[in-house]
């Protein structure tokens, strides 16, 4: 699953190269992509956006269907008010303008899993416009613009697959009609794939932040197409572009657009031309294939949809939305750098999700220093679940409790090591840190006694290294300090160590 502090690592997104790799790396860089992200999110209701059947995942097919999302003649849709609440305030987290009326519209073509033969969409007059999504790419800022977010409903779904009569027949689940989507079109700013993921990855943490989507990407609930050409560099005219469709994993994203790219120059340099289509990304084989020709917008003959009344915005409504809007990533990034003084790297961890936020802030709540919380959490918390394959929300050590741990590590009960070991006891357990270091005999070693003891028999033991060190070889002094630690289990107060030790070995 990916995660979304994670960056993008062309390392991990390494693939076989087949018929583009005889291009040479000189001749890419002479090009330039140019690309546009349309993204389809789902919105979390428990509803469809015209009806009130569920819209559960993995429900037996055809479970969650009623007559207006299978399309029955007669029926009329009413729109949900909570799928538009969300899309609202999705599109002013995006730095949208809200339309104050917006049209639904027809889109119409035919296709098995489209019972209705038209998906309701939005066109001429489309929700919101105009935002833009600030992204990072190897430390360099960058402002992509958004053309457009409107409001749509989801088809059905066609299983080619997976029954005993599949070579025959194809089946149809219609447990995804009616599913209330936003669309998310952005200007061409788009120049390589990395920028593309960083795109993608910064629209999912808003979506998640506004709970305006869940954005589960393994039961579609995020999608995304990507609008491709290539142009020499310096060139002011868009080239030919090919949409590829329904990317659904971040994975596939950086590879279709990968490959897209060199087989666009590879055509261009061998005097070809780039058609105008729609491809797929065929991931066995590792390449974009042909699906149609490109259809052009007339061809959908959209329509408003008479059934639908438009939607009308008041000054009073756009304003409820932006005070209900939560804080959103951007702003608790400057807010932590400001407030808790954490380096920018663990502010950027600690905001991945909206979760993992607040964790982190009950944590310093509840009384553990700012900076060890946050270098605790993105370090020995995060390894843990991640380890497990669990989420923040079912992290089996509280925010409290790792407070209390930490406070016990600052006071000095315990030695930073002997914290480690208690936190993975209690991450296993959940039993709380006092209750550890009493069963496991880990309190910090401050007798001064035992701490001498130890070192008396590591010198006793290690003459050489102590003739020289008397020779004036300060570096031997670590492997002392580092043998009366293992000598004592890591317990031993350091301070307490290094003074005993400089006593002795003087
Ligand atoms: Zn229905």
């Amino acid at each position: 699953m990916i995660r979304s502090h994670e960056c993008y690592n062309p390392y991990l997104m390494a693939r076989t190269v087949e018929e583009t790799a005889h291009i040479a790396p000189d001749v890419i860089a002479r090009y330039e992509a140019v690309i546009g992200l349309e993204v389809h999110a789902q919105l979390s209701t428990l509803t469809k956006a015209f009806c009130g059947c569920s819209t559960k995942f993995g429900a037996d097919p055809n479970s969650n269907t009623c007559p207006v999302c299978l399309g029955l003649p007669g029926a009329l849709p009413v729109l949900n008010k909570k799928a538009l609440a969300l899309a609202c305030r999705a599109s002013l987290a995006l730095g949208c303008t809200l339309q104050r009326r917006s049209i639904f519209a027809r889109k119409n073509y035919f296709y098995p899993d489209l019972p209705k033969g038209y998906q309701i969409s939005m066109y001429e007059l489309p929700l919101a416009t105009a935002g833009e999504l600030e992204i990072i790419v190897e430390g360099t800022s960058k402002r992509i613009g958004i053309t457009r977010l409107h409001m749509e409903d989801d088809a059905g779904k066609s299983l080619h697959e997976g029954f005993p009569d599949s070579d025959a027949w194809s089946y149809i689940d219609f447990n995804r009609c009616g599913v209330p989507l936003i669309e998310i079109v952005s200007e061409p700013d788009l120049r390589t794939p990395a920028e593309a993921y960083a795109y993608l990855n910064t629209l999912k943490q808003i979506l998640e932040y506004t709970e305006a989507s869940d954005c589960n990407m393994e039961e579609g609930s995020l999608r995304c197409d990507a609008n491709v050409s290539v142009r020499l560099r310096g060139a002011d005219k868009f080239g030919t572009k090919a949409e590829v469709k329904n990317l659904n994993s971040f994975r596939y994203l950086t590879h279709a657009l990968e490959y897209e790219i060199e087989r666009q120059i590879g055509l261009i340099q061998s005097g070809g031309k780039v058609a105008q289509e729609t491809r797929l990304w065929n991931v066995a084989a590792g390449r974009t294939e042909p699906m149609r020709s490109k259809e052009f917008a007339h061809d959908y003959r959209y329509f408003p949809d008479p059934d639908l009344l438009p939607i009308v915005l008041s000054d009073r409504e756009i304003e409820d939305v932006r005070t209900a809007m939560p804080e959103l990533p951007a702003v608790k990034v400057a807010r932590f750098l400001r407030e808790y003084g954490v380096s920018a790297y663990d502010a950027g961890v600690l905001t991945a999700t909206r979760a993992l936020g607040d964790y982190f802030e009950a944590c310093v709540k509840a009384g553990a220093p700012a900076k060890s919380a946050a270098n605790w959490i993105s370090v020995e918390l995060l390894r843990r679940l991640n380890d497990a394959g669990q989420e923040i929300a079912s992290c089996p050590v509280n925010p409290a409790a790792l407070a209390e741990l930490l406070a016990k590590v600052e006071k000095g009960d315990i030695t930073a090591a002997s914290g480690k070991k208690v936190f993975a006891k209690m991450f296993e357990t959940g039993k709380s840190a006092a209750e550890i270091i009493a069963a496991e005999g880990l309190a910090q070693i401050t007798d001064s006694g035992a701490i001498e003891k130890a070192a008396r028999d590591v010198i006793s033991k290690n003459p050489d290294n102590v003739a020289k060190y008397r020779a004036g070889n300060e570096g031997v002094f670590k492997f002392f300090v580092g043998q009366v630690m293992r000598e004592t289990r890591g317990q031993a107060n350091p301070q307490a160590v290094n003074e005993i030790l400089k006593r002795l070995l003087a």
